[in-house]
């Protein structure tokens, strides 16, 4: 039935996400959530919700969000922009500042996203290999590109470039926009945000999907000055103008006012992130050193693939990337204490 199809649909490759299974109880380690609930203050803002205002459509400018976005990071309103998940902000992002004449480059190991947003916007893009460690060398970018974009810290690889680094960057590429997309920046790095008020071509993005517990909710944001923020408003308001629903906006302001709770299980991913670190290492694994909330550990005596089944048999579920520059690794993301000891039992009994 594919006659049916536009000449852009017939072209698509979706995006494959992680195995969300309905059918078997797995020790989730796939996706990167969070491993501990949303914030107490987010289910009491959900409880208290009045739910016959549903009937109307949500605020279209999502401002009691933003403003608790522009709180936390001490920027005024007109800097926040807020979508359906850093996906979506991503991909109005895209569409915002990359479709130009230029290619744009992103890393040749990195969010397998932004392929896809390319070839959705027939977007020509450019890899730059990242270096044997993994690293990413920011005066290795072509300066015949029309944007530029990577994760910090990068995924899948968990690698993580310093402020200065950035800055490196955005010096070396005045003339285009630069995106940091820091969906994993809280779990020990320091954001780019401070940056912003420097450079008119920085955009930094993050998500509430990772660090604040609310992957099911759906809330990414930008940062930028408000040339670039305008853009991307320009790009909503001809796409979907309620982005974001009147609970996400409740919920999500909660989530972002509750500062303890969220350092609190930052801290304790990063903590148990060490430990499994460590255990993994023991095991003959050789791990990544990680900023993010995962770990990509290569087996150095087992096949990857065999590891990821094996586990998977006994009820935990990791990524892999078959096909791919890193299919000797497994990527693990950081549960509760618990669950990874769980983990590394099962390893030991199956290596
Ligand atoms: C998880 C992730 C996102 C997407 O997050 P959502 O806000 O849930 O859409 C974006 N970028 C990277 C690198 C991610 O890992």
């Amino acid at each position: 039935m594919s006659q049916f199809w536009s000449d852009i649909v017939k072209n698509l490759t979706p995006y494959v996400p992680g195995e969300q299974p309905q059918n078997r109880e797995y020790v989730k380690l796939n996706t990167n959530e969070n491993p501990f609930a949303p914030s107490p203050k987010v289910i009491e803002a959900i409880d208290h919700f009045d739910r016959t205002l549903l009937k109307r459509y949500p605020d279209p400018e999502a401002t009691k969000l933003r403003q608790s976005i522009a709180d936390f990071y001490n920027k005024p309103l007109n800097q926040i922009f807020v979508g359906n998940g850093s996906d979506e902000v991503l991909a109005h992002s895209f569409f915002a500042f990359f479709k130009k004449a230029k290619p744009i480059a992103f890393p040749d190991i990195t969010y397998s996203f932004y392929p896809v947003y390319a070839n959705l916007y027939n977007i020509d893009a450019i890899e730059f290999p990242v270096q044997d460690d993994f690293s990413i060398d920011v005066n290795s970018i072509s300066e015949n590109t029309d944007g530029i974009i990577l994760p910090n810290p990068n995924a899948p690889t968990s690698k993580y470039l310093e402020p200065a680094e950035i800055k490196t960057l955005l010096k070396k590429h005045p003339n285009k926009v630069v995106i940091i997309d820091e969906a994993y920046i809280d779990f020990g790095g320091e954001s780019a945000v401070n940056l912003v008020d420097e450079f008119e071509n920085l955009l930094v993005i993050q998500t509430f999907s990772k660090s604040r517990s609310l992957a099911g909710l759906r809330i990414g944001f930008a940062i930028g000055q408000p040339h670039l923020i305008e853009a991307l408003q320009r790009v909503k308001n001809s796409f979907n103008s309620y982005p974001i629903d009147q609970l996400a906006i409740v919920a999500g302001q909660a989530a972002m006012q509750d500062v303890d709770y969220f350092q609190s299980c930052c801290d304790q991913v990063i903590q148990t992130r060490a430990w499994t670190h460590t255990q993994l290492q023991a095991l003959g694994f050789e791990c990544i050193e990680s900023k993010a909330n995962f770990i990509l550990a290569k087996p150095l005596k087992h096949d990857a693939e065999k590891v990821y089944l094996d586990l998977k048999e006994n009820g935990v579920l990791v990524r892999y990337f078959k096909d791919s520059k890193i299919s000797d690794y497994l990527r693990i993301s950081i549960d509760t204490q618990s669950n990874m000891k769980t983990l590394i039992d099962v390893l030991k009994s199956v290596l």
